[in-house]
């Protein structure tokens, strides 16, 4: 696997597009000073998803957009290709070369191609990090960074040791998966909570309900029982007084 080619377009002092071939064996860029050397290397971090503006020698991200010269006026977009030969299959992707694609805008927004396809910057950087590149990864050593690497501390050493080595995608899914487990802890505390709590209320609750029971029983009978209440005052009543008596069913008290 290596990088074939590298396309720039309105990426820094890269206001037309112009496309490095690199070809198995090219071990360096040579140029004057500040002729863009340092740029072609922001541009290879930045496709990869670079997000630290400062990473880019730059103060915001958007700094990375051709910024004008006193003969050509600044551009609107900053584009970055770069294609990778996979031949090797180094790449977990059906594709014997993979173009990833990044484009940005001066208004706002960011874009990202696999192969032309839309895709996240997730899919990106998960792509490289499986092939052992990436942003995070050690293969862009910038200048000044031997310095920090031989400053660092044992822990900070580290992690650096992890990056390279290729265990910090498997740490951070570690540490998703521990934050994810500790949400689901928490969770179930409560669905707990809320079980004994409402088993707390399903002896009252029961009471009540066989209360109810007895309520709706008892006003289901409530015609039964009015019209024994309503019977004998109606006899007082001499026209229905006549009906009531002549009816031999009629009882006083049923
Ligand atoms: P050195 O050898 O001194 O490190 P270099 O060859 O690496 O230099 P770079 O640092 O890559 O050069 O390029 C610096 C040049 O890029 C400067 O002339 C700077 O003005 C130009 N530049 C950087 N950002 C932009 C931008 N957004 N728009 C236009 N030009 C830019």
């Amino acid at each position: 696997m290596y990088v074939k080619s590298l396309t720039v377009k309105g990426f820094k002092s890269f206001a037309s597009a112009t496309t490095f071939r690199l070809e198995p064996g090219v071990t360096c860029i040579v140029g004057p000073n500040g002729s863009g050397k340092s740029n072609v290397v922001d541009a290879l971090a930045w496709v990869m998803g670079e997000q630290g503006a400062k990473s880019l020698r730059g103060g915001k991200m958007e700094d990375v957009i051709f910024a004008g010269t006193s003969g050509r006026a600044p551009l609107g977009r900053a584009e970055v290709s770069m294609t990778i030969d996979n031949t090797d299959g180094a790449l977990p992707i059906d594709y014997t070369e993979v173009t990833i694609r990044r484009t940005m805008f001066r208004g706002g927004g960011s874009e990202y191609a696999i192969n032309g396809t839309a895709c996240r910057l997730l899919d990106i950087q998960e792509l490289l990090s499986d092939a052992g590149i990436g942003r995070e990864m050690h293969v862009i050593v910038g200048q000044g960074q031997l310095d920090t690497v031989l400053r660092a501390t044992p822990e900070e050493r580290r992690g650096f040791i992890e990056e390279a080595a290729g265990v910090l995608k498997h740490r951070k899914r570690k540490e998703k998966a521990l934050r994810k487990l500790e949400t689901m802890e928490a969770n179930l505390t409560r669905v707990a909570d809320l079980t004994s709590e409402i088993r707390r209320q399903l002896g009252p609750l029961g009471r009540q309900a066989e209360a109810a029971r007895k309520a709706a029983v008892a006003i289901g009978r409530l015609p039964d029982q009015r019209s024994v209440v309503v019977r004998p005052s109606a006899r007082r009543n001499s026209a229905c007084a006549a009906s009531c008596c002549c009816d031999p069913a009629a009882s006083p008290h049923s």
